[in-house]
Parts: C-alpha cells; sequence; structure tokens
C-alpha cells in the first residue's frame, strides 16, 4: 500500500470508490452476539442458515382445485369420479389415492395425494356431487410444487455475512429460527469541525451555524446499520482537534466532517498527519464533495508509548458543506460500514431514468447533483432540484436522488437517458 502525502492525491470518482472497496474487503467482521428475529432486521448473519426439512416438506398445492392425472384430461371435456377433499393442513394424504378417472377435490397449501401429477384450477371446472367436469388440460407437474423443490434438508438458505431484509428473516422464520447469531454493530464516531458551528440548544450568533452534519451523519449511519457515537464539535485548533480525533478512534471508524478544504484553518489533514495517518486519497474529481479524505491511522504514540487500540482505524474526512456531507456517505462510507458490520461491501449501482429538462454543467468533475424523480410505473422522469450549491440543506431535503452527471458532458438534453443515484 502507497502513502499518498496528504497534497497529494486527488483521484477519480471510479479509482477512489475502487480504493475503499479494496480496504472493505481486507476487514474481518467483530464478535458475534444473539438477537432476537423480531429485532433481526438490517444485522448481519453471523451464522448460515441451514434447511431444517425439504422445502416444500410435501407436494404442496399452489392452486385451489381438483387433483388429477394428467392423462386423464388429456382430452378434455372430461368427467372425472370425486372420491374426497384434502385442505391445507390435512394429513389424510396417505389414505388418499387417485386411480384412473378420479379426482380430489384440493385447496392450495394443501398435500397433493399419491397417484395425481397435476392441479386442474377449480375456475376451468364443474362439479356435481360425485363428480367434476374439467374443460381445460394440465400438464404432468402442472398447480404444485414437488417436495423439496425449493430447497433440500440441510442446504444452506443464507450464508454467514448476509444482511437481513424481510425475505431473510421470513426464511429463517420459516426454518423455525427465533434467535439469529448476528455481528456486533459496527461503532462509528461523528466528528464535526468548525469554530463557527454551534450545537442546536444554542442560538447561534450573527455569524454562526447551528450543527447539521453531525444529525445527518447519524440517521446515514442508523440506516447503514450501523451504531453512531457522537462527539462534540471540533474548533479549529489543533490541541482540541488532536484530542478529539484520538477519541475516536477508539471506535470502529472515524468519520470527520469539515476541515478538509484548502483554508487556512482546515485543520484535518494536518493533525491527522501528527497522527502518522496513512492517506489513500485526498479528493476526488466529484462535485459536491471534491476535497473528501479517506486513509487510516496505524499507529499513535502518547509520550512514547504505544497505543494499541489506534492501530488500523480507519478515518474519513467529510467536506463540511452538508450537502457534500451526504452525498459523499453514499458514495464512500457505506461500504465501510457494511464491512464493518460483518457484510459484504455492496457495489454501487445507479438507476436510469429519462431527463425531463435540458441540463448544462461544467467538465471536469462527476457530478451528483440533487433531483427530483417524478412519473409512475414505467414512466420515470428526473429533473435537477434548483439549489444554491451544496450549502442549500433545504434544495436536498425537496429531492429524493442524485442526477449523476459524467464529467465529460456539458450539456443533456431533455428525454435523454441518465444514471441516478436513489436515496
Ligand atoms: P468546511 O468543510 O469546514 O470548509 O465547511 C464548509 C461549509 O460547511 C462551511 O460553510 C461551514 O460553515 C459548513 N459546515 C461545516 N460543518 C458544518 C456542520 N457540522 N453543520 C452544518 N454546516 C457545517
Ligand atoms: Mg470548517
Amino acid at each position: 500500500m502507497t502513502t499518498a502525502s496528504p497534497a497529494a492525491g486527488v483521484v477519480s470518482f471510479e479509482e477512489a470508490r475502487h480504493i475503499v472497496e479494496k480496504h472493505a474487503g481486507r476487514i474481518s467482521p467483530g464478535e458475534a452476539e444473539s438477537t432476537y428475529l423480531l429485532s433481526a432486521g438490517g444485522r448481519v448473519l453471523a451464522e448460515s442458515i441451514v434447511a431444517d426439512r425439504d422445502f416444500p416438506p410435501f407436494p404442496r398445492a399452489t392452486r385451489d382445485g381438483f387433483a388429477v392425472r394428467a392423462q386423464d384430461v388429456a382430452e378434455v371435456p372430461s368427467r372425472l369420479k370425486l372420491i374426497g377433499e384434502i385442505k391445507a393442513g390435512d394429513s389424510s394424504t396417505s389414505t388418499v389415492k387417485v386411480e384412473q378417472g378420479q379426482a380430489v377435490s384440493i385447496m392450495t397449501g394443501a398435500p397433493l395425494p399419491s397417484g395425481a401429477d397435476a392441479v386442474v384450477m377449480v375456475e376451468y371446472t364443474s362439479q356435481s356431487k360425485s363428480t367434476v367436469e374439467v374443460k381445460r388440460s394440465v400438464k404432468s407437474g402442472e398447480n404444485y410444487v414437488s417436495r423439496g423443490a425449493e430447497a433440500r434438508q440441510g442446504q444452506s438458505l443464507l450464508d454467514r455475512g448476509t444482511r437481513l431484509d424481510h425475505a431473510a428473516i421470513a426464511l429463517a422464520a420459516s426454518v423455525g429460527k427465533g434467535t439469529l447469531q448476528v455481528f456486533r454493530k459496527a461503532h462509528i464516531t461523528v466528528l464535526a469541525t468548525g469554530d463557527e458551528v454551534v450545537t442546536i440548544d444554542q442560538t447561534p450568533g450573527p455569524s454562526q451555524i447551528r450543527n447539521s452534519n453531525t444529525y445527518s451523519l447519524a440517521a446515514q449511519i442508523h440506516n447503514a446499520g450501523g451504531e453512531p457515537i457522537l462527539l462534540p464539535v471540533a474548533p479549529d485548533e489543533r490541541g482540541r482537534l488532536k484530542a478529539l480525533i484520538e477519541e475516536g478512534f477508539k471506535s470502529d471508524l472515524l468519520l470527520l466532517a469539515g476541515g478538509v478544504s484548502m483554508g487556512k484553518y482546515d485543520l484535518v489533514e494536518e493533525v491527522l498527519s501528527e497522527l502518522n495517518a496513512e492517506f489513500y486519497f485526498t479528493g476526488a474529481q466529484i462535485q459536491p464533495g471534491r476535497p473528501i479524505v479517506f486513509g487510516s491511522c496505524k499507529r499513535q504514540t502518547r509520550a512514547g508509548a504505544p497505543a494499541p487500540h489506534l492501530h488500523g482505524r480507519y478515518f474519513f474526512g467529510l467536506p463540511g458543506n452538508p450537502v457534500s456531507t451526504m452525498v459523499t456517505f453514499e458514495l464512500f462510507v457505506r461500504p465501510m460500514i457494511q464491512a464493518l458490520n460483518g457484510g459484504k461491501p455492496q457495489p454501487l449501482i445507479f438507476l436510469k431514468a429519462r431527463l425531463k429538462s435540458d441540463v448544462r454543467t461544467k467538465t471536469g468533475l462527476k457530478r451528483f447533483l440533487p433531483a427530483v424523480l417524478s412519473g409512475e410505473f414505467e414512466n420515470a422522469e428526473v429533473e435537477l432540484a434548483r439549489w444554491q450549491g451544496s450549502g442549500d440543506i433545504a434544495a436536498l431535503a425537496g429531492a429524493n436522488c442524485y442526477l449523476v452527471i459524467p464529467p465529460d458532458r456539458e450539456q443533456i438534453s431533455a428525454g435523454e437517458w441518465v444514471s441516478l443515484l436513489m436515496r
């Protein structure tokens, strides 16, 4: 791994993303703990979930109708003798056998009786007391799922490292797992910086602003499955900033917000350098968010003594402009949190929609601009939100996605397909 000096290392968006993914891929998960299935949403599995029996455990009817021998209804209409009824939950299948010319009334979810090899939907039949007339043929195997077709007993259904969404939770429920082994949530420290930034319960002076970045980051960390730890705002002063950064390195990942631009009082990179930080990049060719910094702190010695808890702690220095902070989290921080949580870092995939009105930009940077996706069903349209730049939180709050503009495009016309990052 090469050490870039803080002054160097501005890379393309794709390069920056790949650098983060490379580091995320090397992270080994933390300890496991157990959780109730009902609280497991968003957590990452620390065990694999195995089928405790065949799925389905019996040949399961998928329609209400009549269990038949397909060959008996090859020619229609065909009249069959009704010999019984099986509803979901019945265990009478062993006693019922469908012979030539016979049918059994069956409900969705019920076990197919022996002898039968298809289910005719009730819509294509008419029933009298003891017979049923079938008006449409079925093929062998139609309208039921054979035993074990979805999974065999002992087969792995969910791998360790899977993030539990509602479908994964349903699968765990289906094998009777009321408690699950999951990885401990990664602890992510948030450290906002800036002399002008005051806490939200203070009345800001004429040139002060309230701290919003700590709150947007905490919400994004929760959403990514991490546990935020919030530090007080660091002033633009070396000593205090350093102490707070050291505090942040006790957690799994440190997110700094602000103080990474080129200004005289942007001290974050300098202080990180004093702490022997290794920088992987110190900027990306994007807008908003160009000054983003990513690195790790290998070791820190205080008064010459080694401090083992500081080994290999990753950090991001996010730009302080609120929109930049939020965008750069989505672009770069999320995969690190996924990995620290024990999951597989997910690739970033943009969706496509048609542009609603022309866009003009300058070339040179890949842009992620607040935009509004509207329309319905297959007719999605996107247009830029009106905004005053990277400090315009209200514009972003009114938007629902980012429009992704490649660095070589000056003009994109209405009707063109464009890429989006949803949020
Ligand atoms: P910086 O990245 O420190 O140069 O800050 C860029 C802009 O973002 C400045 O206008 C700051 O006032 C603003 N800013 C920095 N930190 C925060 C914060 N925690 N909450 C809201 N705005 C901030
Ligand atoms: Mg600042």
